[in-house]
C-alpha cells in the first residue's frame, strides 16, 4: 500500500544538491557571457559531460525514477542555473526521448549512446519535427519519406525549422510523412546518422532569449537512409498505416471510426514529456523570484526596504505561490506518467501551460521589483524574462495546451 508523500527521497535530494552546485558554480557565472555570444557553449557542455550530467546514464537514471520526479527535479535545478545553458545541455534529450518512444530495443541501444558521445568525444542530437508551414499543426508536415524497395532505402526531402541543435547535431531524428493523405497518422520518425549526405543546416536564428541554445533550419535534400533507420521498423509502420487507412475508409463511409491507438499513444507521450518542460520554466521563475526577494529586502526607498510595502511583499507572495502551484502540477503529472495513470484531464499539458505562463509572469514581476536595475543587463532578471518567453511557445504553445485540456475535459472536438 503506497502512502501519499511529497518528500523526495534521499537519492533525489542528493541529485538535486549536486546539480544545484553545478548550476551555481559553473552555469551562473557563465550565463551572461554565453547569452551575449549566442553560441553553443561547448566548454559548459564539456564540463557537464565530465561530471556525468551530460550523459545517457544520468538521464536514463532520472527518467526511470519510479516516483517520476527525477527529471523535474533535475530540470528545475539546471534551469535555475540558466535556461540558455540548460537547453544547450538538455537539448539532446528531446531526440533521445523520440527514439525511446518510437524505436525498437536495438535502435535505442544503437543510437541513444551516439547522441551523447563521451566527455572526450561529445556528440549532440536534434529532434526535427516543426516546419515553416507546420508548427502547431503537426499534421501539415510536408517533408516526404519515400521507400525504395529495391535498395531497402528511405529517401527524405523537405525543410525543417526551429530545430534545437539542428545542423550541428551528430544524430538528427526527423519526422516525415510517408502517406500525406493520412495526416499525422501517415507520419514516421527517422534517424539520420552522423555524416549523412544531403542534410545541411539552413539559417541559424537570432533569438530573443535562450540564446546559448542553437536553433536552426535543417534542409533535407535527397537524404538516403538505410531501412533500419526507420524508428520502430517497417513491419510496425505498415501495420499502423493499414489500420489508419481502414479507419479513414470507415470514416469516409460514415461509420464514424474510432479514436486510433496510434494517436492516443502520441498524446500519451506528449502528456508524459510536457511536465519536464514545465519544470524548466519553474527553474527560471524560481531564480528570478529569489533575486527579487533578495533585492526587495535590501533596496531602501522612503527610509525603509521596499519589501516593507505591502504592494511589493504581496507581489512576492503571489510569485512564490504560483511557483509552488506550478511545481505541484508538474510533479503530479510526472508521477502520473511514471505510475501509468491515464491523463483524463490532460494533466501533463496543464502543468506545462501553468508553469510556462508562471515563468513569464514571475520574471516580469521580478523586473518590476528591481526597478531600473531590472531593465539592465547588470542584473540577471531581464535575461530570465527573455528566456522565459519561449515557455509559452515551444513544446506546444499555451493556446495548444488549452486546446488539448479543453478537449480532454469536454470530450468535444473543440477548435
Ligand atoms: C527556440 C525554439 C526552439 C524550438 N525547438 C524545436 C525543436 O527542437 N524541434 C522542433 O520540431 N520544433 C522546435 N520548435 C518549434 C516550436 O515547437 C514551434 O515554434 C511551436 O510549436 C509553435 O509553432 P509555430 O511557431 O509555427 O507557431 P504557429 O503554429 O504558427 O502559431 C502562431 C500562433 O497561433 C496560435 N494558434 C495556432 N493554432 C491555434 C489554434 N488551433 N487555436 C488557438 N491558437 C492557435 C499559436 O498558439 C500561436 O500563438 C522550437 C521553437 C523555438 C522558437
Amino acid at each position: 500500500m503506497s502512502t501519499f508523500s511529497l518528500d523526495p527521497g534521499p537519492d533525489q535530494l542528493a541529485v538535486r544538491d549536486w546539480l544545484h552546485g553545478f548550476a551555481a558554480d559553473v552555469m551562473r557565472p557563465a550565463a551572461a557571457e554565453w547569452d551575449e555570444r549566442e553560441e553553443t557553449p561547448w566548454p559548459i557542455i564539456q564540463e557537464a559531460a565530465r561530471l556525468g550530467i551530460y550523459s545517457l546514464d544520468f538521464y536514463a537514471q532520472q527518467y526511470f525514477d519510479p516516483s517520476g520526479v527525477g527529471i523535474p527535479i533535475a530540470m528545475e535545478e539546471l534551469f535555475w542555473g540558466d535556461a540558455g545553458l540548460g537547453l544547450a545541455i538538455v537539448g539532446t534529450t528531446l531526440a533521445a526521448v523520440a527514439v525511446l518512444a518510437n524505436g525498437t530495443d536495438e535502435q535505442i541501444g544503437t543510437w541513444a549512446p551516439q547522441m551523447f558521445g563521451t566527455p572526450d568525444d561529445l556528440k549532440l542530437a536534434a529532434f526535427c519535427s516543426s516546419e515553416p508551414d507546420a508548427g502547431s499543426d503537426v499534421s501539415a508536415l510536408r517533408t516526404r519519406a519515400v521507400y525504395q524497395e529495391a535498395t531497402d532505402e528511405w529517401v527524405l526531402n523537405g525543410t525543417k525549422t526551429w530545430a534545437t541543435n539542428g545542423g550541428i547535431a551528430d544524430v538528427h531524428v526527423v519526422v516525415a510523412t510517408v502517406d500525406p493523405a493520412l495526416g499525422a497518422r501517415g507520419q514516421a520518425s527517422f534517424i539520420v546518422p552522423p555524416g549523412t549526405r544531403g542534410l545541411a543546416q539552413g539559417q541559424k536564428f537570432k533569438k530573443h532569449g535562450i540564446r546559448a541554445s542553437h536553433t536552426a533550419e535543417v534542409v533535407l535534400d535527397d537524404v538516403r537512409l538505410p531501412g533500419h533507420c526507420l524508428l520502430g521498423g517497417k513491419e510496425k509502420l505498415d501495420e499502423r498505416l493499414a489500420r489508419a487507412r481502414e479507419r479513414a475508409a470507415g470514416t469516409a463511409a460514415g461509420s464514424g471510426g474510432s479514436r486510433g491507438s496510434g494517436k492516443n499513444a502520441a498524446m500519451a507521450t506528449f502528456e508524459a514529456s510536457r511536465p519536464a518542460v514545465g519544470a524548466q520554466a519553474i527553474g527560471i521563475a524560481r531564480a528570478a523570484y529569489e533575486v527579487a526577494l533578495d533585492y526587495a529586502g535590501t533596496r531602501v526607498q522612503f527610509g525603509r526596504p521596499i519589501i516593507d510595502n505591502q504592494g511589493v511583499a504581496f507581489q512576492l507572495a503571489d510569485m512564490r505561490t504560483r511557483i509552488d502551484a506550478s511545481r505541484l502540477l508538474v510533479w503530479r503529472a510526472s508521477w502520473m506518467a511514471a505510475t501509468n495513470q491515464p491523463f483524463t484531464a490532460a494533466e501533463g499539458s496543464m502543468s506545462k501551460l501553468y508553469a510556462g505562463e508562471t515563468a513569464k509572469w514571475v520574471t516580469a514581476q521580478a523586473m518590476q521589483i528591481l526597478g531600473g536595475n531590472g531593465y539592465t543587463r547588470e542584473y540577471p532578471v531581464e535575461r530570465m524574462h527573455r528566456d522565459s518567453a519561449i515557455y509559452t511557445v515551444f513544446e506546444g504553445t499555451s493556446e495548444i495546451q488549452r486546446l488539448v485540456i479543453a478537449r480532454a475535459i469536454s470530450g468535444l472536438p473543440i477548435r
